[in-house]
């Protein structure tokens, strides 16, 4: 992966800036972006001169292809400002990776490493007032492309836009998390596009989610579609289970999402001696461990969350409440995780990397 700046993108600077206006203490998720934003169009079967401008709505042909078939990808990631000013981004190649391979799902093009890369730091260099030091406080990145060829014909677009766009973040704490096993709904399909970051994978969860939430629950732990006896996914998160001591969580498959957290801390865990299994966990396992009080501890895994600890989840309508534990792996391996992204641990993995 390279970072260095081959080439200069055109830069367009915005007038002024919004910064004054932001409340830093107090940010709610995603809500709030900075100055600018990195775009790079594709026509003609090639991607254009990339450009960086101030961040603004932009006009579109109501008959655009996104809007009516749905190809859209994103990607989630952060960069980090350690106590030097520096920027460093966390694993920023298998970001890279995991966009082009959602594209190639979604019949997209993919991105030349050079334009994602160079924009990516040089979009970050712009706007690096915005990034604020300090524990949980981080700049999410938020990449994605649209297709953007006009007509309601059902074929690919022949033309998209890739953009990159930032919002400053602080740590939240989500509070009791419940959640519900699916027993009918599923996120994710074998064939389908669970393993691809594809805008519709979100759409399609958020009528389940609702339904959990009126019922008092969170999130939803979805399960796999033909038979909903293994353990997939939490909401948007990859999931982990600590049976005893021992850590479990699913591979990665065509119905569960490659996350970069879920790979990390699976290496951090091996790395301080924890004993982790990687395989499928069923419901009934879980219900079983649940009963016998060896379930000490659900997690959720992910880019926004780091790690989302769960309280308690229910199935078949009866609720298990986890124990009340001090110091849990949870927060062991989120404490760890977190220090090596702000640079206050060194990083021995090779993980960070330097904007
Ligand atoms: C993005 C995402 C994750 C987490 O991936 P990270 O790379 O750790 O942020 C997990 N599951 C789903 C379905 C996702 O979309």
């Amino acid at each position: 992966m390279s970072t260095t700046q081959t080439n200069k993108i055109e830069t367009i600077k915005a007038s002024s800036t919004k910064i004054n206006e932001v409340d830093f203490s107090n940010l709610s998720f995603g809500s709030v972006f900075t100055d600018h934003l990195f775009e790079c169009d594709y026509k003609n079967g090639e991607w254009q001169k990339p450009v960086i401008k101030p961040y603004a709505p932009f006009l579109l042909d109501p008959s655009t292809r996104v809007f009516h078939y749905g190809q859209a990808i994103f990607e989630g990631m952060k960069a980090y400002k350690d106590e030097n000013d520096d920027v460093w981004l966390f694993r920023p190649d298998e970001n890279y990776k995991r966009f082009n391979t959602s594209a190639v799902r979604m019949a997209m093009p993919e991105v030349p490493e050079e334009i994602f890369m160079s924009g990516l730091n040089q979009l970050l260099q712009l706007d690096e007032a915005w990034i604020k030091k300090g524990k949980g406080n981080a700049m999410y990145i938020r990449p994605f492309m649209i297709a953007t060829g006009t007509g309601v014909i059902a074929n690919p677009s022949d033309d998209y836009k890739f953009m990159i766009i930032l919002s400053p973040v602080s740590s939240y704490y989500s509070g009791d998390v419940k959640v519900l096993i699916a027993e009918h709904f599923s996120r994710a399909a074998n064939g389908g596009i669970g393993a691809a970051k594809a805008a519709g994978n979100y759409a399609a969860q958020f009528y389940p989610t609702n339904l959990a939430n009126k019922e008092g629950f969170q999130q939803v732990i979805w399960t796999d579609d033909a038979t909903h006896t293994k353990l997939e996914e939490a909401g948007t998160m990859n999931v982990f289970f600590r049976i005893n001591d021992t850590l479990l969580t699913a591979p990665v498959s065509e119905r569960i999402l490659d996350g970069v957290t879920r790979k990390t801390l699976i290496d951090l865990a091996k790395s301080i001696g924890i004993n982790v299994e990687i395989r499928s966990v069923l419901v009934s396992e879980l219900v079983e461990a649940a009963k016998n009080g060896t379930l000490k501890e659900i997690f959720g895994a992910g880019t926004a969350a780091v790690v989302s600890p769960i309280s308690g989840f229910s199935y078949q309508d009866v609720y298990y409440e986890l124990p009340k534990i001090e110091f849990t792996m949870a927060l062991q391996l989120k404490t760890k995780l977190e220090n090596i992204q702000n640079k206050l641990e060194e990083d021995t993995f090779g993980w960070t990397v330097k904007v």
